[in-house]
């Protein structure tokens, strides 16, 4: 059996780890554009704080692969995709054959047009300054270095990633702003309440935050980037501005030959429309752990089962997601935050709401019927293990979980 796996991170290192234990003599060959081994996003911005060594973001030393019986072909990307011919072209020429396809190519940032190249300028350049991303180990190095040598960033997007580095940069000694286009961070992940404490908190701690503001325009001097204009007509310094303006899943491979809707759609075995091709990681759509919709999960934990499950399935087991169950978790510069599930209680239909603030410690649960579907834990999050089992478990008998 022939396997190609696109993309060595959480969900290709799954997956061929899964076909090694059921199948120890396929030919397996995995490709992926970066040129080093596989590496952890989820420690970038302790890496960018100075927390983690470079050298321990790897998850896996160059003869890993060597070792698994596994070709790594390494710095080259796959173009195209021929599902009849069941053969996937490389950028430097080859085509793979395959009788498995699993397409774990992840997320990129997303690029608003004011920071595409042309408009943001020095955008991806190799240089301290300038506009970036984070979601590449590069982009982290670059924004270490320029923290380090003293210049003024900006972030942009008050999402995970935007707050996570705006932390990671303050534990480095360096002042950022965060712009926040919602009225408020964490919009995507947060109550409300959640987000005003953790906001406050941010500021506390010296950084400068301004929300319900967009990014017009980079403005760029003889030094290069030199600041952005706001929507507001205002205009702020910054030497790097790093982009946080979530994520999208990269689905240029497969798109037109397999369904695609935000993700590429795959069933619980992590397969495709097409049936010998899978999809797993943050470039999956996949079912909902209450079987209602389809989600792109984007977190590492889900990548890498939903790599496992694809990876067995393809080497002729049985495995299934049991869906994505949406979570988030962070150390907000000292102050734990959890969520998960559903944030939002309509005010029709049987939703309702039950929370409890003890200071800047906060618990929310969102309860539907007689279940808790989603719950959010600022400070004191020692619940949200036995409320995401409660959740998993179809959520009834929630009330223990906040029994005082
Ligand atoms: C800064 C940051 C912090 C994060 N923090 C957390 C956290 O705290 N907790 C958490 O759970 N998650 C976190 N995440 C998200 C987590 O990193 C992702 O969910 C996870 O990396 C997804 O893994 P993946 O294998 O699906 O895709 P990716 O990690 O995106 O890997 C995809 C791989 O495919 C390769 N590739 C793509 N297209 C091609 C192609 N055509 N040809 C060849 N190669 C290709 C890419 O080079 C890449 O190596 C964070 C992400 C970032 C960026």
């Amino acid at each position: 059996m022939k396997y190609v796996v696109v993309g060595a991170s959480a969900a290709g290192l799954s997956a061929l780890q899964a076909i090694r234990e059921l199948d120890p003599h396929g030919d397996v060959t995995v490709v992926d554009e970066e040129t080093r081994p596989a590496y952890s996003r989820v420690l970038l911005t302790h890496y960018i704080a100075g927390t983690v060594e470079d050298r321990d973001l790897f998850l896996v030393e160059e003869e890993f692969y060597r070792k698994c019986g596994v070709r790594a072909l390494l710095g080259v990307r796959a173009t195209g995709l021929d599902p009849d011919g069941r053969q996937v072209d490389l950028t430097d020429g080859r085509v793979l054959r395959y009788d498995r396809l699993l397409v774990a190519t992840g997320a990129r940032a997303v690029v608003p047009g004011w920071s595409a190249p042309g408009a943001g300028g020095d955008r991806g350049g190799t240089g301290e300054t300038g506009v970036t991303g984070l979601r590449t180990r590069d982009d982290a190095v670059r924004i270490r270095r320029a923290a380090l040598a003293g210049h003024s960033v900006v972030i942009v997007g008050g999402g995970p990633v935007g707050v996570k580095l705006a932390c990671a940069l303050r534990e480095l000694g360096v002042t950022p702003t965060l712009l926040v286009g919602s009225p408020r961070i964490l919009s995507q992940v947060a109550d409300r309440e959640a987000s005003l404490i953790l906001e406050r908190h941010l500021v506390r701690c010296g950084v400068r935050v301004r929300c319900g503001v967009e990014v017009s325009e980079v403005i760029r001097g003889p030094l290069g980037t030199e600041g952005v204009v706001l929507s507001d007509g205002s205009v702020l310094p910054g030497r790097l501005v790093v982009v946080c303006k979530g994520v999208e899943p990269r689905t240029e491979l497969v798109r037109g030959h397999v369904a695609v809707r935000r993700g590429v759609l795959v069933s619980g075995g992590m397969q495709t429309s097409v049936p010998e091709i899978y999809a797993a990681g943050d470039v999956a759509e996949c079912p909902d752990i209450w079987g209602e919709g389809t989600r792109v999960s984007a977190i590492w934990p889900h990548a890498s089962r939903q790599g496992k499950v694809a990876g067995t399935n393809m080497a002729g087991g049985r495995d299934l997601f049991p869906g994505v169950l949406p979570r988030n978790a962070m150390d907000v510069l000292g102050t734990p935050f959890v969520s998960m599930g559903v944030l939002d209680a309509p005010a029709e239909g049987g939703w309702r709401s039950v929370s409890r603030r003890r200071g800047d410690s906060y618990l929310r649960l969102v309860i539907r019927g007689d279940s808790v579907v989603g719950a959010v834990l600022v400070g004191c999050v020692r619940m949200a293990g036995p409320i995401q089992a409660a959740i998993r478990r179809g959520g009834r008998g929630w009330e223990e979980l906040v029994a005082p």
